[in-house]
């Protein structure tokens, strides 16, 4: 049976066109829309538009997703894998690149299409763990008792189905070194009825230690549809924190970081990180630099409580863990523990 959230999918738009009429946009962004989609498509769910303004080319949500001109040109320093995941490959789909915590490539699939995603070059075609029904991701988890925590990441996990899920979990439940599952999904932000029925039983019923780790870039993208998502997670026992990632054009003030760390707050989420974009290529005019991220993160030290202060991060090639551009405060958790 189909769920809910894969109607409302595989009934996302992808036609620029119908973009620009449901906010009554000037039809002339059309061609370079259509252009820069021809590379990466167009993808963003109705339930994510009907929080856009309508006559605002601007707003902060529509930036993330329309295609620009500006996608098509070509700026050295960039690159179509700007994180150096094929470098940390450990088998088909299986990213090593942390002590103690690997990464699976569960599937190309997303709800939206984040027009600055670094992995928009990425070759899921090639590189997925789910091939052969997980067979060597697994035999890798098993063999090295080093990993204790297995991070689902794609494109969305949360694109496949909850029976695929569940019995992939079912399976990481079975090694007895792996004790934490991370998954990193935008989808209940961008399609909150994903957080479903059939979603919520299988993460009720999974003894691993459960974070999520959503992506929320704008305090506008929780509408009151999400926050109700996001409680039936964390009553399912997941943990959840928020990787933002500082954006020219959509997040790049104190004002409105501020914001967006009270309403994830406020909604029962951790603001843990915001990256500094990865430099890949068609994303150059989303980039802010190191030293205005830097004065960014002081005006939010100046004005919020220091738990409510995301660290400030750049993920390097190679490294053995994202870097850290600041030094942050410690902090609480919404619980108050
Ligand atoms: S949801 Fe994540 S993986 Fe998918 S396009 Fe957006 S940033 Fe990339």
């Amino acid at each position: 049976m189909t769920a809910q959230w894969q109607t409302e999918l595989a009934d996302a738009v992808r036609d620029p066109a119908e973009l620009l009429r449901m906010l009554e946009l000037d039809p002339a962004l059309l061609q370079a829309a259509r252009a820069a989609g021809r590379q990466f498509p167009l993808q963003v769910p109705r339930a994510f538009i009907a929080r856009m303004r309508k006559g605002d080319p601007a707003d902060p949500l529509l930036h993330q997703v329309l295609p620009l001109a500006a996608e098509l040109e070509s700026h050295s320093g960039f690159s179509n894998d700007p994180v150096g995941d094929l470098a940390s490959r450990a088998a088909p789909g299986v990213l090593h690149k942390y002590h103690g915590r690997v990464l699976l490539i569960t599937t190309g699939a997303c709800g939206v299409h984040c027009r600055y995603c670094f992995r928009r070059h990425f070759p899921y075609a090639d590189e997925s763990a789910r091939q052969h029904d997980w067979r060597e991701a697994l035999e890798f988890l098993r063999a090295d008792a080093s990993v204790n925590e297995v991070i689902l990441s794609g494109g969305d996990p949360l694109s496949l189905s909850d029976q695929t899920l569940a019995r992939l979990v079912t399976a990481l439940e079975q090694i007895p070194h792996i004790t934490r599952l991370r998954i990193h999904t935008r989808q209940p932000i961008v399609l909150p009825s994903r957080v479903d029925g059939a979603l919520l039983t299988w993460l009720k019923n999974c003894c691993l230690q459960k974070v999520m780790v959503l992506h929320v870039n704008h305090a506008r993208e929780l509408d009151t549809a999400v926050t109700a998502a996001l409680l039936r997670l964390r009553t399912a026992g997941a943990s959840l924190l928020n990787q933002s990632v500082l954006l020219r054009g959509v997040n790049d003030s104190v004002a409105e970081l501020a914001g967006l760390s009270e309403a994830l707050f406020a909604a029962g989420v951790i603001p843990y990180y915001l990256n500094l974009l990865d430099r890949v290529q068609g994303a150059a005019h989303f980039e802010v630099s190191e030293d205005q991220a830097r004065i960014l993160i002081k005006g939010l030290q100046a004005r919020l409580p220091g738990y409510l202060v995301p660290r400030l991060v750049r993920e390097v090639p190679g490294a053995p863990s994202k870097l850290p551009l600041m030094d942050m405060p410690a902090r609480v958790s919404p619980a108050g523990g």
